[in-house]
Parts: structure tokens; sequence; C-alpha cells
């Protein structure tokens, strides 16, 4: 099936090595298709090790060049890579749906909001500053300099096939650093997409390649290679434990953005419509496919019988089908595995008395459709308190007071993002401050932008990405202890 571009030059069955365009030396291919009914919308190479190699090669190649430009160069490149990727939105748009699944809407705002990565790491390449520090002896000087770590991998993941690239390649191409991307098999037409951008934008050859091929080798090659100097990765925990292993013998940078469990709390001094429009948006945005996704909603006694209605009304609400059909708002889990585990987890959660309310099953659609579900009773035994859903299953919890709502929160090895809806100042300070997760959104139920420092703690991860303290994670610090001068 053909998807009906404006350009149909950015739709590509090669990868980008090293300034070429290449096919796999064996003609090996990975099909992409296209979740809604598994048909195949494009393919790309499958790429040996080898050629990986080349990628790796051109790009420590092309770095010093890279970081010697001025900073305005590489900022006014950067620049015309987020034009270009805002003026072909529509087409961009088109493929993230075809590949991925999400409503068209959804699609076109990854996007344009993601671009804003580029925009706002264009900008910040001209503020990389160092700094000049008195001396500790006389007549010394400490001069500090930031220079950039090198050259960097970075795997991305298949929920967002666009914006978790622009996050990454924006400030590592700002810092001076030089990058190879390896996007996730079921999502690479996005990511091959936005470097025929980057080239017509002018990045160098070498600068920026996307190899496509398969995961395991490729990450054990990013791991042992000594050109690479960082690795860069969003995705789940355990293969970012396992890429930590792996990269530890060469002791690389590394930052991680892994799995979340993000809890959403409705206090009842909230404004009940507004709490359930962020739930909504936290929990059903992407079918559920986000690691800022609410996993479990927490909701204060005296209320929850209130908001489980109105959440409810609006799921039952939600318009199944194909992201490019007018009025879709959720489109198809992206494979079979994740219709399974959100199968386990409502059996789970009804076997050990959870109250289904809604859905709780596979939609009458067929392929990978999910049905909009809400439980009540839910409790923090239950599997789906514990582990990521990553589908449209919101499970309601009740809780007594503040301290126990807290404890309840916490109770997780994750800490990405956490929401909460309350009016009390001195509540909203004291919960902020109290919840264990590097993002709090209080009443809002999203959060990332290219302004603010994205990232998790505890076992969600290392690192922030976005604002300026996601450029850091691509610089080093140098000291210069300048004497006899
Ligand atoms: P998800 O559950 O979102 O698919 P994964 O962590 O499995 O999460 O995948 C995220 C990205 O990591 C994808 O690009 C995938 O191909 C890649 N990946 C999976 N396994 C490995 C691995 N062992 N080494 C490196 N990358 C991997």
């Amino acid at each position: 099936r053909s998807l009906a571009l404006k350009d149909p030059s950015l739709l590509v069955d090669k990868a980008l090595v090293g300034g070429q365009w290449v096919a796999a030396t064996d003609g090996a291919k990975i099909d992409v298709t296209d979740p809604f009914d598994g048909a195949v919308i494009g393919t790309v190479p499958s790429l040996g090790v080898d050629v990986l190699r080349q990628a790796i090669n051109a790009a420590h190649e092309a770095q010093p060049a890279w970081a010697a430009k001025t900073a305005k160069e590489r900022a006014q490149i950067l620049r015309r890579w987020f034009d270009l990727i805002i003026a072909n939105a529509d087409d961009l748009a088109l493929i993230l749906t075809g590949e991925q699944g999400k409503p068209l809407a959804e699609a076109k705002g990854e996007i344009v909001s993601n671009a804003g990565y580029i925009e706002w790491f264009a900008e910040e390449a001209k503020r990389i500053d160092g700094d000049i520090i008195p001396g500790a002896n006389p007549g010394q000087r400490i001069l500090v300099l930031k220079q950039p770590v090198g050259v960097c991998a970075a795997i991305t993941p298949w929920n967002f096939p666009n914006g978790m690239i622009t996050r990454k390649a924006g400030p590592a191409l700002a810092a001076g650093c030089t990058m190879i991307l390896k996007p996730a098999s079921q999502t690479p037409l996005s990511a091959l997409a936005l470097a025929v951008l980057a080239e017509r934008a002018g990045v160098p050859a070498g600068v920026f390649s996307v190899v496509t091929g398969s995961a395991k080798p490729f990450g054990q090659e990013f791991c042992t290679n000594p050109k690479i100097a960082k690795i860069t990765f969003t995705g789940s925990t355990e293969v970012g434990r396992w890429l930590m292993r792996e990269a530890a013998g060469g002791i690389k940078r590394l930052s991680l953005e892994l799995g979340g469990n993000a809890p959403f709390i409705v206090f009842d001094d909230a404004d009940l419509d507004a709490a359930v429009d962020g739930a909504m948006l936290s929990k059903f945005r992407n079918a559920g496919q986000t690691c800022v996704c609410a996993n479990r909603i927490y909701v204060q006694e005296s209320v929850a019988e209130a908001f489980a209605e109105k959440l409810v009304a609006k799921a039952r609400a939600l318009q199944l089908g194909h992201g490019t059909e007018p009025g879709v708002t959720q489109g198809p889990l992206i494979d079979g595995k994740a219709v399974e585990k959100v199968e386990q987890h409502v059996a789970d959660a009804l076997e050990k008395g959870g109250r289904l309310l809604l859905g709780g099953k596979r939609s009458a659609l067929g392929s990978t459709f999910f049905e909009p579900t809400v439980i009540a009773d839910v409790t923090q035994a239950m599997l789906v308190a514990k582990e990521e859903t990553f589908a449209p299953l919101a499970p309601i919890i009740t809780f007594k007071d503040e301290a126990d709502v807290i404890a309840k929160a916490n109770d997780s090895e994750f800490g990405l993002a956490s929401y909460f809806y309350a009016r009390d100042m001195g509540r909203i300070m004291r919960v902020a401050e109290a919840l264990e997760a590097g993002m709090v959104g209080v009443n809002t139920g999203a959060l990332a932008n290219e302004m603010a420092p994205f990232g998790g703690v505890k076992q969600s991860g290392l690192g922030r990405e976005g604002s300026k303290y996601g450029i850091e994670g691509y610089l080093e610090i140098k000291y210069v202890c300048l004497a006899g001068v």
C-alpha cells in the first residue's frame, strides 16, 4: 500500500551511512508494516555489522571538522533542518501514522512539537559557555572548557518514531558531536525521512547516519566499539540495563530514558473535570503507549465514584480506527505482544477483585485494537500497579489521605513522570516534593516540551533531554590550570 505523500522522495528504502544511501550487502530487508492491518508500506535494509562499522568510522572521521565549525554555523544548519521538518510535517505525519498507527493529528503534533528540540538546541549551540575561576595559587587561573564528547550512538523506540530522534540529534549536533542512529525496526521510515531532510539542510556526510538492522548485534557493537564515546537510549529498562552492563567495559557515557509507571493522583480538592481531561490525555494518548502515560490512577475516596463515572463517559467516546480516518482518536496497538500484555493485566486485575467499568477486551475491529478500558477497585497487589501496561487501560485505586497516596505512588522501582490534581498550595508543594519522579505535572496531564528537562530517577533512567540541561550529556568538562602567564 502506498502513502499519498506530496514529496515521495521522503519515503526511502535505503539507510544513510557516512553520506551514502546504501542497501544491505547481502540484500537483506526488513518489511515495515501498518499496524492497522499488517500491510507492507515500505522496506528498509537489514544491514550487517560491517556496514554499521563504516557508519561509525565515518562519524569518527567527520567529528573533528563538525566540532571545529563555529557554533553559529552548526546552529544555522540545525535551524534549516528544523524549518524543513516543519515544512514537510504533513508528509512526515503520514509516514509516522503509516508505520506506527497513531491518529494523524497526534502524529503531526509529535512532529511539530518535537521539531522544537532541533530549534531549541540550534539556539543553545551558541550558549555552550565555559568558566574562568580564580586560581588557587598566585598567578594561576582555572579555565573550564566544554567540549563535545565525540561520536554518539542513539537507539530509539517505536512509540515516538520522530520525536525520540530530534531530542537526541538536536543536542548532539549542537554540541559538536556526530551521531549514528538505530531506530526501532517497527518504525524506521520516520527516521530515514528525517535523515533526508538533515542532508537537505546541509548536515555534512558522516555527521548524522541512520542505520537499520538487528538490535542486539548493533547494540553490542555500539557498546564495544572504541570509537563510540556515548550511547543515548530510549526504551525498556531491561534493554537499558543490558546496555549499561555491555558498555561498562569501555566506561562509555550513557543517557537512558527507560520505563515508567506514572502515578496520576486526584485529591478531593481537585477540579474533577480538569482531572478527568488530564487523565484522558495522559492515559489514552497514543493508545496508552507512552513512557509518561498515567499507569496507576489514584483517586481520594470521597471523589472516586464521581471521577470514575466521568472518566468512563469520556473513554467510551474514543473513536477507534485507522489513524488517517477523520475523527479517529485511538489507533491500534503496535503488535500482538502489546495486546497480550494488556490482556494479562486485565485478567489479573479482575481475578484479584477489580471491577470492570468499560472495555476489557480486544475490539471488534480486529487486528491489534484494544477497547478503552477502565477498572475500579484496583489494589497495589495487582500487576497493573507494578508494571508498565503500555495500553489503553485505566486502573483506579482509591486512597485515604496524602501520606497514604505518597507511600503508594512511591512504591515502585520506576520514577519517570507523575501527576496530581489539587488546589491547596501547601498540599501542592508537599506532594510535588515528596513524589519520587523526575517530572511532576500539577493540574496537567502533559509535560514534555523542549524547554523543560525530561528524564527519570530510580530505574527510569539517567540524564535529561531538553532545556539547558539537555546538552550537558553531550559535553565533557575540561579543566585547564593556567599558570606562568
Ligand atoms: P520496546 O518495548 O519499546 O520495544 P525496547 O527496549 O525493546 O523497547 O526497544 C527500544 C529500542 O531498543 C528499539 O530500537 C529496539 O530495536 C532496541 N533494542 C532492543 N533490544 C536491544 C538490544 N539488546 N541492544 C540494543 N538495542 C536494542
